[in-house]
């Protein structure tokens, strides 16, 4: 079993969303399932309606999922393995308040030593646990050894103990931290492979050992991603706008061509353009570079070309919320411009009002008027002969503004070439001027 497992405390990032793409391309390689599992334990980040946004994302990249599960259902889960791991003195209750512990973090600082729970509330014994009254948080004792993984990234990751740490798995409000939501739904979901950002990293020896704790033995795979660099090299944040797929997508993105770059990125591909399918064919999470890849705006924007020249017309259709036989015009003007909008006022100018330069007023006229008169000829060169001689204007007088009375441009793609794409609207498209 695959899974994706964002949590819905904001917009979707690219990272996440190269990481949903990723598991979802091995799933279907391995022909496994794929869940998404949306991590709304942590109460005061989520934010309401984020999950239908991820599952819209989701749904527009062709991502689909066989189950949905919202991790805070499974609570009395989360709380019946942390009560087996306190009996069976795996975990401890520790009742450390936050001042306590916000000195003790204070005190490593000013000593310049890293901070790790020192282990006060190990000591209690039972009888002293059971007097308490005061609120706690349940800890994880630390492995007895060293944790070790491999990450098909990153290569053989080795954790001391004391970079484990006692770390927290329940909260004072009996709400399980990430660490352990996470490792128990991994392993009641029967997980078998992870793919996640590599900020993740020191979390799977964490995971890993709270697994162990319970007796699971099934060892679970991992690949963590470096992380996507903006232009200045430094850490693509969640507040630049360009991270954001809602953002791309409002911009005029396609999600082919965002798909098509998040799997390009940092990768040995075999070609540069392809679909999610062409890569369930030859995708090797093993051939994702170790270095950090950086985030090339430009690149997507090429890419995003590429997507809407190969497009069928009833996606194009889809996409730009056009009528279908505007397909052939929409690849047309991908030589004007990359993006959805940039496109669709580009054709928007032909079929709508025009504004017409008053030196070039009385010629648009008088072509305007002639093409009235004339026939709709199969061929440019008949069609702009025709017009000359019933005008009688010529050079730039009689291009410019044929130009301007049908595409409401003074430059644009060649007239001989748009031509056949609107000929059969030339008659409506010069009503409006
Ligand atoms: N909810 C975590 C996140 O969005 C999930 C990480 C994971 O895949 O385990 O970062």
């Amino acid at each position: 079993m695959y899974r994706f497992a964002p949590s819905p405390t904001g917009d979707m990032h690219i990272g996440n969303l190269r990481a949903a793409i990723f598991n979802y391309i091995v799933a279907k390689q391995k022909n496994e399932g794929y869940i998404l599992r949306i991590e709304d334990t942590d109460k005061e980040r989520n934010i309401d309606g984020k999950d239908e946004d991820i599952k819209e994302i989701l749904i527009k990249f062709g991502i689909k999922w066989d189950k949905l599960y919202y991790q805070s259902k499974n609570l009395k889960f989360h709380r019946e393995f942390a009560n087996k791991l306190l009996i069976d003195k795996k975990a401890f209750c520790c009742f450390c308040t936050e001042e306590e512990l916000a000195a003790k973090k204070q005190k490593a600082k000013d000593e310049g030593v890293a901070y790790r729970y020192d282990g006060t509330c190990e000591k209690l014994s039972d009888m002293e646990v059971l007097d308490t009254t005061k609120p706690f948080v349940i800890r994880m004792k630390k492995p007895s050894h060293a944790m070790k993984f491999t990450d098909d990234i990153k290569g053989e990751l080795v954790f001391e103990p004391e970079n484990i740490d006692n770390f927290v798995i329940m909260r004072r409000d009996k709400t399980p931290t990430y660490n352990f939501a996470c490792s128990i739904d991994d392993m009641l979901m029967d997980v078998s492979y992870v793919i996640r950002g590599e900020d993740h990293v020191s979390n799977t020896p964490k995971q890993d050992l709270i697994r162990q704790a319970l007796g699971y033995d099934k060892k679970i795979g991992y690949a963590h991603l470096p992380i996507i660099l903006n232009q200045e090299g430094k850490k693509m944040s969640k507040r630049e706008k360009d991270s954001s797929v809602k953002f791309l997508l409002d911009s005029g993105y396609l999600p082919e061509a965002i798909l098509n770059y998040l799997v390009l990125l940092g990768n040995k591909t075999p070609c540069e353009i392809f679909t999610l399918d062409d890569a369930i064919k030859w995708f090797d999470i093993k051939n994702i570079s170790k270095s950090p890849a950086k985030f090339d705006i430009e690149k997507l924007t090429q890419i995003n070309r590429e997507h809407i020249k190969i497009a069928s017309n009833k996606r194009l259709s889809e996409l730009f919320e056009m009528d279908i036989k505007f397909g052939d015009l929409i690849r047309f003007y991908t030589q004007e411009g990359s993006l959805i909008p940039e496109i669709k006022n580009k054709i928007s100018q032909i079929y709508s009002k025009k504004t017409i330069p008053s030196e070039y007023k009385e010629y648009v006229d008088l072509i305007k008027n002639a093409i009235s008169k004339v026939e709709i000829y199969e061929n440019f060169n008949e069609f702009k002969q025709n017009l000359m001689k019933l005008t009688n204007l010529k050079g730039k007088n009689f291009f410019m503004s044929l130009r301007i009375l049908l595409t409401n441009q003074t430059h644009g793609p060649e007239l001989s070439e748009l031509y056949p794409l609107i000929k059969d609207d030339i008659k409506e498209i010069v009503s409006k001027c």
